[in-house]
């Protein structure tokens, strides 16, 4: 049977079946054989060694599609990073400094602007016509109104998803309605049980529905932009591609070059001038680190 660890406890592997639901597995014999600790999020094949206790042996760990050092998880598809329209107001330079990050690490990364209820005209108006002129999909949501969540819902389905966001932007309450079908199904008791849950810190993730899965990522770390070089840094943003062929010098970095194509389509409205602020401001930030 092949399963997902949706978590690990001192020498515990908990693996998710799709057909049987969870198991308790050790990994004996996996570490010996190919010196690999198995990951939250590997795809692993078990053993079954008592199918009404749900007792079995991790055998074989699947091949990873990547793996993530903090917090330490394999095989993640995508990205979700959740900011209020308000109360909190969006911190855009650490959306842009994770949708690099995520651009360096090759994961696909989505937007939720959460409090859609409570949001003026005018903000909203501001983030649809920063962002929109990225490639990033967008999702407008309300807990309150229970209002884009079906959407949310349909750009999980079946993937691993890591779900990150600052405090008080209204992440608990997102994770709650995504497991709602949970929920309804386990009673309150369990309810609050998954709530505690929440507070650890170690690394473990959600299933939501058959193979879909979240990881409910705390905080934000500083890990983010860490290893990338600051003349890297113009490739995580990708709305920048479509222009670079009209800068004059190969190489271009698009901050103090003449005849800059990112900067043309900046002055025509093309690239977000937030987005473009943010780069410069990264980009100066990596490459005075270079000099320690
Ligand atoms: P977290 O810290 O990101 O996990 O955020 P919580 O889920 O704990 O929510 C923080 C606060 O925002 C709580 O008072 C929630 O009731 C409120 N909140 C969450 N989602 C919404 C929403 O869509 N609209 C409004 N108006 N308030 C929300
Ligand atoms: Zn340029």
């Amino acid at each position: 049977m092949t399963g997902k660890i949706i978590k690990g406890i001192a020498g515990f592997y908990y693996v998710h079946t799709v057909e049987a639901g969870i198991y308790e597995c050790k990994a004996k014999g996996i570490f010996r054989k190919n010196k690999t600790k198995p990951l939250v999020g590997d795809n692993v094949e078990i053993d079954i060694l008592d199918a009404d206790k749900k007792i079995g042996n991790v055998v074989k760990i699947l091949e990873r599609k990547n793996e993530l050092v903090r917090p330490s998880v394999a095989n993640i598809d995508q990205a979700v990073i959740i900011f209020s329209i308000v109360n909190p107001k969006p911190n855009f330079n650490l959306l842009d400094r994770f949708l690099a990050t995520m651009e360096y690490l090759d994961i696909e990364a989505v937007i939720c602007f959460n409090k859609k209820d409570i949001a003026p005209e005018e903000d909203l108006e501001y983030i649809k016509n920063e962002y929109g002129k990225t490639k990033y999909k967008i999702i407008y949501t309300s807990t309150k109104l229970n209002e884009g969540i079906d959407e949310l819902k349909e750009v999980l389905y079946g993937k691993t998803s890591t779900v990150a966001g600052p405090s008080g932007v209204g992440k608990s309450s997102i994770i709650n309605l995504l497991q709602s079908e949970i929920v309804v199904q386990t009673g309150e008791i369990s309810e609050k049980i998954e709530r505690g849950k929440h507070t650890t810190r170690h690394s473990e993730i959600i299933n939501i529905n058959d193979n879909t899965y979240i990881m409910d990522t705390p905080g934000f770390t500083s890990f983010y932009l860490d290893g990338i070089e600051a003349n890297e840094l113009r490739n995580c943003f990708p709305e920048f591609f479509d222009y670079e062929d009209k800068c004059r010098f190969n190489g271009c970095v698009h901050v103090n070059e003449p005849d800059c194509g990112i900067k043309a389509a900046l002055n025509n409205g093309k690239i977000s001038k937030l987005r473009y602020e943010n780069y410069k401001e990264l980009y100066n930030e990596l490459k005075s680190k270079k000099k320690y």
